[in-house]
Formats: structure tokens, C-alpha cells, sequence
């Protein structure tokens, strides 16, 4: 070979931690490196298919679109090469030295995470998770390193007359050079590591083939070195396939393919649609939650195809932002194959692929939902926060969207109710659907404005969930019952009975006025804080708490909105008073024997400071209610 004078180039710090791992995989896991080549190559080509829609010249006389797997016969070298789209020298620049791909620095970070920092040999390295990741995970080109010490890349982009050499061994630095006569497409040689040269056997790569890249829709040859070939894989797209040619592993496998994702698929949907439109779909609901789920551009990952050329993964209108942790295919046979990417939005056809897509995914849950309570309820916590964004962003299915949406409640410990079992478990006399919101379910559950509810076994939803702020308004009922918040309105729970270990001690009630005159007090007080004073069903334990008059911005959207910088007026509150509380049957005696004083005053200060503090919000002024506190202990103590 003539002497090597390429221009060097460092690669990327998170490419070179890459590397390091890779050099270090487990023996079984080094076979996917050949899965993540098919996979690139496939994708070339795609993207080749693509393009030569309108430049058909780009194809010129080797228009079969392959990837060929040749082992050298020098013994130690294996070619994987495609007759794709090729890269040009900037492409090799960004694509084989820098992470673009969002996900891989989650996974690096993981990586490093479950092998305990690096300076492990393989033979220390722990079984398990860190092996797990990598052959779950798409690790790219970079995994080539798994099995090469040195990994040379030929390429030439199809629309271009030059050619490039890459080269590397994977330690921190690439180098780059012309290549004369360079073939289109890509041709990667993997110089293998000596324990690595079983993938020159057909066997273990026919094996490999078939276990990891059969699903890909185009032929895989192996070729020997007199020029025969022979085709190791089925050659067509899964998803167009009939369903009972299509066992458990070869979806999975595909869903590791298309979802760059650890884990198994929670659920598999495989249609094909025909009638009016006709399409394919193969599609997965994911077992764990996407690092972006929340992401504020909520891009879902669903692969449009035409006919089997892919268009895009970035198809806006073919899967609502609600479904968005949705992977997997679509494949139309009624869209133009010549539709551009920018007015796809917009097409019919689209619109009517979208509808018959979220019936099919919404009944599939529905049958998740029923036959296996527990499974969707797994479902339900990576996803649930997603999918209830349907119910303000898509009127029309709203109505299957709610008996899909589950629950934590006052009542029901760890357990997801959904609607139906509380409506179907209201006391008689309920007329509404009584919940609670905040951030944290476990101090929604402590809060003082549900002890009422739940001394008159009246359980109260809890809305811990951000999105819950906004599809409540724009739903509003449930099988004509109102949802209604517990830190809103009076309470009105007269008509309930108390258990009787939550009856108030009757021996001890004030005569009958002293309650008021406290009231009025309290309320003189705190004129300028508050919005009213009351007393309340509400509460059993506590003594106070503050609520939102009926009309009035719910607190917890207001304490959101605040998080969110968002200008707004003050928003005076309900100061509620639980009349069967020793603290303040003693103070409203005290008004009655002896009328209005400065400790009373104090006293009204700190009821509202108590309400404060158990809303969990700051207490306006910590010196004022210190020496406040401070007073009526001592007082106390002294007496
Ligand atoms: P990913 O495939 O997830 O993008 P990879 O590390 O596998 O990540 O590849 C990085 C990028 O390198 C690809 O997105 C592609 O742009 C480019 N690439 C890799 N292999 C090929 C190939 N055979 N032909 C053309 N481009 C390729
Ligand atoms: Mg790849």
C-alpha cells in the first residue's frame, strides 16, 4: 500500500469515551457490531432510493441497492459495503467523529455509570446491565471497534466524483484522505482483532445475519472469494410480511433496529389497513420512557415509508404529540412516492393514516387495559403524563382517552383506579369527583384540605401530574359528574356521615356564638390577606387551612404558573377554620370571656402562618411570627 499521508483529526471527547467502552465489550456482545454496518448501509441506501424520486440519475447503471458482507482473504479483514448514498469529506467529518445522534451520551453516561468507571479489563467487568445496554442499545458505526483495531472507510457520495479514505484504530484520533476510483456508496474494512476473526466464517455470519438484520427490506449477500454470492437474509420489510411468518424475536429485534432503545416493546401492533386508504403499520409502545419524553418540541419517532422507499422520521401529522412515545413504521401505498417532506403535513391522506392509527392504538390499550390491569398500569407510569395531553389536544377522541387515564387516590394506597371504579364506588350522595392537585402525591395525601373527605370515606383523586392543570378545565365531567377540586369552593359535607373515630369530642364545644365572634375576629385581622374567613367540614386534624373561593385561580396552577414567571395579581385565599379543634374552641372561648386583646390578634396571625405553612409556602414575615410564637408559648407555659 502506498504511504499513508492523511489529514489527522481528533475525535470527539464523547466519541473517545465511546471507543473505550467498545474496546472493552463482552465477547457476546461484540456480534451486533455487524447489525449496526447492515444498518447504516440499509439506511444509505434508503436515503439513495429517496433522492433518485427526483434525480434518477443518482442510480446510473447499479441501481440494486445491497449490502454485500465479504471476508478478505488475507485472513483478517471483513468488508461490509453498500451501494448507497455515500458521504461526502464533511459528512465523514461530522458523522465518524462526533455523537450527533440524541440518546447515545444517555447511553455513554449509563454505560460508565453501571461499569463503575473505567480501568475494568473484560474479565472484571460485571455481567449484566453495562452488556445488556450494548446490544440493546444502537450503538452506530462506532461499535465497529468491538471487533477491529483498525477500521478503514471508503466512501463516495452519489451526487459527487470524489472519493474519501477514513481511517482509525480508535484511539483518539481519525485521519482522512482522497481515494481514486472509490465505488458509490460506502465500503467499510474492519481490520479484526485476533480474537475476533471468527466473523470471517460464513457460518457465524449467516448466524448473525439472521438473528440480528433479517427484517432489513434488502438483500444482504455474503461473497466469497471467487465473486460468489449467496443471499443470508429474507430481503423484505418486516413489516410487510404476514403476521404468522413473524415470531416474538424478529419484532423484538426489529424494534431494537428502528427504536434505538434498551428494553423489550411493552406491546406490538403489526396492521395492514385496506379499504379506502391502504397502509402498513408495525408499531411498538416502549417498556421504559424515552430520556425526551418531555422534551418541549415533543417530536414523536415514528418512520414514514411509500411503498417501501422511506420519506422521513420526521413526518409532523402522522402520529399526535400524545402518542409520541410510539416507535416503529408506516408504510402508505396511496401517498405520492414523489411527496415533498415540507407539504406532507398537510395531505389528506395523512390526516385519514393519523385517525385509523390512534383508533388502533387507543384499542389496543383499552384491551391492555382490561385483560391485564397490572401490565397497563406499567404502562400508565412511563406514559401516562404523555397520553393524557390528548384529552384537551384531541376532542375527538376524548372520550376514549378518559376511561383510559388511571389514578392515584386518598384512598387506594399504591393503586391506579381509573374513573369507572370511582364513580362506581361514590357513596350515594356524592354528585361529584372530588380530587386534589399538587407535585407530590404523598404530601397531596397529608394534605389538611382532604381530611374532611376522608373521615366521610370519600376518596379524592390525586392530580400530581402538570398536564392534569389543563385538561380538567377542557374536560370538566365524566358521565355528568363534575370534577371538583377539594382546595376549592365550600366543601359542603354536611350531608355525609363522619366515622365515628373522626366524630369531634362533643363534651368541649364553646357556647354556642363564641365560633362566630372568633370568625369575625380572625377576619378583622387578617382583612387585607385574605379573602374570607370561614369555618369548615373540611378539616378533622387540623386546625386551618386555605382554600380558593369558588371562581378563583386554582393554587396549585397559580404556584405553577408562578414557577413559570408568569405575571398575575395577587390572589387572595379562603382562610377555612375547623371549629372542632381544641386550639380553636380555646380561642374562641377566650373571645367570649374576654373579648378582643393583642394575644388573640397574635394568635389570628398564626392560624393564617399555620395555613401557609402547610400549603407548603413561605410565611410572609419569619421574624413577626417567631416572636408571635414565642409569646403565646410562653404565655402558656407561664400560666
Ligand atoms: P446512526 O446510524 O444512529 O445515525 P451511526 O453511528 O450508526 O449512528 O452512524 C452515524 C452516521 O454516519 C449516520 O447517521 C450516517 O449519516 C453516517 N453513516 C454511517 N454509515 C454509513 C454508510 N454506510 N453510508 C452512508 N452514511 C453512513
Ligand atoms: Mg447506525
Amino acid at each position: 500500500m502506498a504511504k499513508w499521508n492523511g489529514e489527522r483529526h481528533a475525535f470527539q471527547a464523547e466519541v473517545s469515551k465511546l471507543l473505550d467502552l467498545m474496546a472493552k465489550s463482552l465477547y457476546r456482545d461484540k456480534e451486533i457490531f455487524l447489525r449496526e454496518l447492515i444498518s447504516n448501509a440499509s439506511d444509505a441506501c434508503d436515503k439513495l432510493r429517496y433522492a433518485a424520486i427526483t434525480k434518477p440519475e443518482l442510480l446510473g447503471d447499479d441501481a440494486a441497492l445491497a449490502v454485500t458482507i465479504k471476508p478478505d482473504s488475507t485472513g483478517s479483514v471483513l468488508v461490509v459495503a453498500d451501494n448507497g448514498i455515500g458521504m461526502s469529506r464533511e459528512e465523514l467529518i461530522d458523522n465518524l467523529g462526533t455523537i450527533a445522534r440524541s440518546g447515545t451520551e444517555a447511553f455513554v453516561k449509563q454505560m460508565a455509570e453501571s461499569q463503575g468507571g473505567d480501568g475494568q479489563d473484560e474479565q472484571e467487568q460485571p455481567d449484566g446491565l453495562a452488556s445488556g445496554l450494548i446490544g440493546q442499545f444502537g450503538v452506530g458505526f462506532y461499535s465497529s471497534f468491538m471487533v477491529a483495531k483498525r477500521v478503514e472507510v471508503v466512501t463516495r457520495r452519489a451526487d459527487e466524483a470524489d472519493g474519501w479514505r477514513w481511517r482509525s484504530d480508535g484511539t483518539g484520533s481519525y485521519s482522512i484522505a482522497p481515494e481514486a476510483d472509490a465505488a458509490r456508496g460506502t465500503r467499510i474494512e474492519l481490520h479484526l482483532r485476533k480474537d475476533a476473526r471468527d466473523f470471517l466464517e460464513p457460518l457465524r455470519i449467516r448466524t448473525v445475519v439472521k438473528a440480528y438484520s433479517d427484517h432489513i427490506g434488502l438483500p444482504i449477500w455474503l461473497e466469497n472469494d471467487s465473486g460468489q454470492k449467496e443471499m443470508v437474509n429474507e430481503g423484505s420489510a418486516l413489516w410487510s410480511r404476514p403476521k404468522s411468518d413473524i415470531d416474538e424475536a424478529q419484532y423484538r429485534e426489529f424494534y431494537h433496529h428502528i427504536a434505538h432503545m434498551p428494553g423489550d416493546p411493552w406491546h406490538t401492533i403489526h396492521l395492514h389497513a385496506e379499504g379506502r386508504i391502504e397502509y402498513m403499520a408495525l408499531l411498538f409502545v416502549p417498556d421504559s420512557p424515552p430520556f425526551d419524553l418531555f422534551d418541549p418540541i415533543r417530536r414523536h419517532r415514528v418512520r414514514l415509508y411509500v411503498r417501501r422507499v422511506f420519506i422521513t422520521d420526521e413526518c409532523e401529522g402522522l402520529v399526535p404529540p400524545y402518542l409520541r412515545f410510539m416507535r416503529g413504521v408506516v408504510d402508505s401505498s396511496d401517498l405520492a412516492l414523489n411527496v415533498s417532506r415540507e407539504t406532507l403535513q398537510h395531505d389528506p391522506i395523512l390526516a385519514k393514516i393519523r385517525n385509523g392509527l390512534v383508533k388502533r392504538v387507543l384499542s389496543e390499550l383499552e384491551k391492555r387495559a382490561k385483560k391485564t390491569p397490572d401490565d397497563y398500569a406499567s404502562f400508565w407510569e412511563n406514559f401516562g403524563a404523555v397520553l393524557k395531553e390528548g384529552l384537551y389536544e384531541d376532542a375527538e377522541h376524548k372520550d376514549r382517552l378518559l376511561p383510559l387515564v388511571r389514578f392515584r387516590s386518598t384512598g387506594g394506597g399504591d393503586r391506579w383506579l381509573s374513573l369507572d371504579e370511582y364513580v362506581d364506588a361514590m357513596p350515594e350522595q356524592q354528585e361529584a369527583i372530588y380530587y386534589i392537585s399538587g407535585e407530590d402525591p404523598d404530601a397531596l395525601r397529608r394534605s389538611p384540605q382532604v381530611e374532611g373527605f376522608r373521615a366521610r370515606g370519600i376518596d379524592v383523586l390525586l392530580m400530581a401530574d402538570p398536564v392534569d392543570q389543563f385538561w380538567l378545565p377542557a374536560v370538566g365531567t365524566y358521565k355528568e359528574k363534575t370534577f371538583l377540586s377539594v382546595t376549592q369552593g365550600a366543601a359542603d359535607l354536611e350531608k355525609f356521615a363522619v366515622s365515628e373515630e373522626d366524630k369531634p369530642d362533643e363534651a368541649d364545644v364553646p357556647p354556642p356564638g363564641e365560633m362566630d365572634k372568633l370568625i369575625a375576629l380572625v377576619k378583622l385581622t387578617l382583612a387585607d390577606t385574605v379573602k374570607d374567613v370561614r369555618t369548615s367540614e373540611r378539616l378533622t386534624d387540623s386546625p386551618v387551612c386555605l382554600v380558593a373561593d369558588d371562581g378563583d385561580l386554582d393554587m396549585h396552577l397559580e404556584r405553577l404558573l408562578r414557577q413559570h414567571k408568569h405575571e398575575m395579581p395577587e390572589q387572595k385565599r379562603v382562610l377555612e377554620i375547623n371549629p372542632s379543634h381544641d386550639l380553636t374552641r380555646a380561642l374562641a372561648r377566650m373571645v367570649g370571656q374576654k373579648g378582643a386583646s393583642e394575644a388573640l390578634e397574635d394568635a389570628a396571625h398564626l392560624l393564617m402562618d399555620q395555613a401557609l405553612i402547610l400549603e407548603g409556602e413561605p410565611v410572609p414575615d419569619p421574624s413577626a411570627f417567631t416572636k408571635r410564637l414565642s409569646g403565646l408559648v410562653s404565655r402558656a407555659l407561664a400560666e
